[in-house]
């Protein structure tokens, strides 16, 4: 049962209620996990991708499988180190199966992303990062409404006053690294995202 409060004062509080969403489900959807949960606390960089795969759906933890590995080879950050820095969230929360076309996995309708911006909102309401990274073309969408990732990638942009910087998705599907001007883009990305770690956690870069 979904239980959405009029108010949250507290991360902890806010991930209770969301560890049991069933909003999709209630409203006909058919996903295939219960929502991922956030690993540890304290971090200050929020990740924001577009939405768990079937590993992450099992596990119940973000980036768990070949796509997370190659994230962090680009941030060069090791497994603990990653989940220590970045409070990953995502556009949807839960697996959404395989796509109809049985290529690579479903993407949430416009109803499901709304209704999981709920946890959203409320999650840079309590966090407050001081970085935002999208991952992902409908992460960036959803977060600033830029209707295409290749041009942004490099860039940094702002949501409130918070420096938001765009990463591709790392997806062994997309053949968007084999251009190199897209990898130039992605070490410009990766270098900017570093640069802002260093200064949000300078004792540990
Ligand atoms: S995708 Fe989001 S809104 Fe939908 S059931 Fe999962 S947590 Fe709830």
């Amino acid at each position: 049962m979904t239980t959405r409060k009029s108010s949250y004062r507290s991360l902890a509080s806010l991930h209770r209620d969301l560890s049991r969403c069933r909003a999709c489900v209630e409203a006909g959807y058919p996903l295939e996990s219960m929502p991922v949960r956030v690993p540890g606390a304290g971090q200050h960089a929020y990740l924001f991708g577009q939405a768990p795969g079937i590993v992450e759906g099992e596990e119940r933890l973000p980036w768990r499988g070949r796509a997370g590995r190659t994230l962090r080879r680009w941030l060069e950050l090791e497994e603990d180190e990653f989940y220590a820095t970045f409070h990953c969230a995502s556009v949807t929360r839960c697996y959404p199966g395989r796509a109809p076309s049985g290529r690579g996995d479903r993407t949430p309708t416009p109803h499901e992303q709304e209704l999981c911006s709920f946890w959203l909102d409320w999650e840079l309401e309590l966090l407050r990062p001081q970085l935002i990274v999208t991952v992902g073309g409908l992460a960036l969408r959803r977060l600033l409404g830029f209707p295409s990732l290749t041009p942004c990638v490099g860039e940094q942009y702002e949501l409130d006053g918070t420096p938001v910087i765009p990463l591709p998705h790392p997806s062994g599907a997309s053949g968007w690294l084999n251009d190199p001007a897209n990898r130039e883009r992605l070490a410009t990305a990766v270098g900017l995202v570093r640069e802002h770690l260093s200064g949000i956690y300078p004792q540990e870069s």
